[in-house]
């Protein structure tokens, strides 16, 4: 196939024999979000360039390197979302929902776009499920965040394999007067930084923590750490997170070279992470933003969120076998019909029992064929049962009913039966 008529480097197409565990792991986190009261908010997937440079930061990795922009036919600069935050807090502003101190709890899910180097568990386009709240400013609602995941983790069977890594940046008072140590210190030794580091240094410093050039970390071993630069207010809601997840009982690892890729974060970060995946560990990935609305020109409000990528935990669940029976099956029972007179008379039986059982999936056999190849169809269907309309069949007003993965002998149900009988047999999902 010629290039140009290929998917674009990084962006993929989901499969029909994928998108089963991608909806079960979906519908899994719809659920559980919902069960803990989030509402989900749908935003488009692009926004004026703008709003990302003004929310994530012009010296970010994403801003500086990733982003998908370019010019509408009005010749405004529009951006494919790299990150949902910005857009969500765009939209509640607009919207004045989060006013006078309004709780907004909500989620949402989509496609991404960043323009980095694909790879396994690296894409330019990728999927997230994120989650923002507003209004609540305490280590309650930072600690039901990761409990809320925690929890999924164990829905999942995942938990044994993912841990959570935990970190505070201070309020932006305090990480100011860390970051002027922090450049202080880092500028006494630049000839021993690596060459993103020394610029780093000058455009975001706290991101110098997370190099990955063994002779910065190694200068980093003896750099002043942010723990120390904690002022009261932050280190007392980091002490109530780390309480409250004790209580639950998750375990947690402190990291301080935590930062995060983009700016607006304060106090609280946290990431899970997981050695199943190659480079690629983190799976789910958030924290506290009390400046970004304001920054972003509205009142002071505050909020807290995560990420989670879907690509990583759908290969999670694969990389550790845990895709549950039931997905692996598509189909309840398959009609098989032979003849026009039969075929009419399956269709019309059919719609009837869906009528009755509006949750069984039932495939009824479309372009005809033998006996053989019906039976065929049925069979690699996945089908637990094959429903029989034959000359026989039609003269007695009946369907043979054939289990197919062995679970005794072939019988004849009456048409005005049938539902009931596959009522008592096929569990509805
Ligand atoms: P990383 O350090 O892996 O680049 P990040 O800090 O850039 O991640 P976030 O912006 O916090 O990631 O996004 C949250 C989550 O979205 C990540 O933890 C990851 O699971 C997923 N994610 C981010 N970028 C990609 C990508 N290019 N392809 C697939 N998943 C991604
Ligand atoms: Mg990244």
């Amino acid at each position: 196939m010629s290039k140009s008529l290929q998917a674009i480097r990084g962006m993929n197409d989901i499969l029909p024999e994928q998108t089963p565990l991608w909806r079960y792991f979906e519908g899994t986190v719809a659920r559980l979000l919902d069960n803990y009261g989030y509402k989900q908010i749908r935003m488009p997937i692009v926004e004026f360039t703008e709003l990302f440079k003004r929310s994530i930061g012009e010296v970010t990795d994403i801003v500086e390197k990733e982003m998908y922009t370019f010019e509408d036919r009005n010749g405004d600069s529009l951006t494919l979302r790299p990150e949902g935050t910005a857009a969500c807090v765009r939209a509640v502003l607009e919207h004045g929902i989060t006013g006078g101190g309004q709780v907004q709890k909500l989620w949402y899910i989509g496609p991404m776009f960043r323009h980095e180097r694909p790879q396994k568990g690296r894409y330019r386009q990728f999927h997230q499920i994120g989650l923002e709240v507003f209004n609540l400013d305490g280590p309650d609602i930072d600690a039901e965040l990761i409990t809320m995941t925690w929890r999924l983790w164990g829905e999942l069977g995942i938990r044994d394999a993912v841990k959570l890594e935990l970190n505070s940046l201070g309020t932006s008072d305090s990480r100011g007067r860390y970051r002027e140590a922090l450049v202080e210190y880092l500028s006494a030794h630049h000839d021993k930084l690596d060459e993103d580091s020394q610029r780093r240094l000058k455009t975001n410093p706290l991101r110098v923590l997370d190099t990955k050039n063994a002779d910065t970390q190694a200068v980093l071993v003896n750099a002043p750490k942010m723990a120390d630069y904690l002022d009261d207010e932050s280190r007392a809601h980091f002490e109530g997170l780390k309480a409250r997840l004790d209580a639950v009982g998750i375990p947690y690892v402190l990291n301080p070279k935590l930062v995060r890729g983009l700016d607006y974060y304060s106090k609280t970060v946290f990431e899970w992470v997981t050695d199943k995946l190659g480079a690629q560990g983190t799976v789910c990935a958030g924290g506290r933003y009390d400046g970004l609305v304001e920054q972003m020109g509205g009142k002071p409000t505050t909020g807290v969120g995560f990420a989670m990528g879907i690509e990583r935990l759908v290969l999670m669940l694969e990389t550790l076998e845990q895709i549950p029976e039931e997905i692996s099956r598509q189909v309840d029972v398959y009609l098989c019909a032979f003849g026009e007179e039969a075929e009419l008379a399956g269709l019309a039986l059919a719609e009837r029992v869906r009528d009755q059982l509006p949750n069984l999936r039932l495939q009824v056999n479309a372009g005809a064929g033998s006996f053989k190849s019906q039976f065929k169809k049925a069979d690699k269907s996945g089908a637990l049962y094959a429903l029989i309309l034959g000359d026989d069949e039609m003269a007695q007003q009946v369907v043979g009913f054939k289990p197919l993965r062995g679970q005794g002998e072939q019988q004849s149900i009456a048409w005005d039966a049938l539902a009931a009988h596959l009522a008592t047999c096929v569990v509805q999902g």
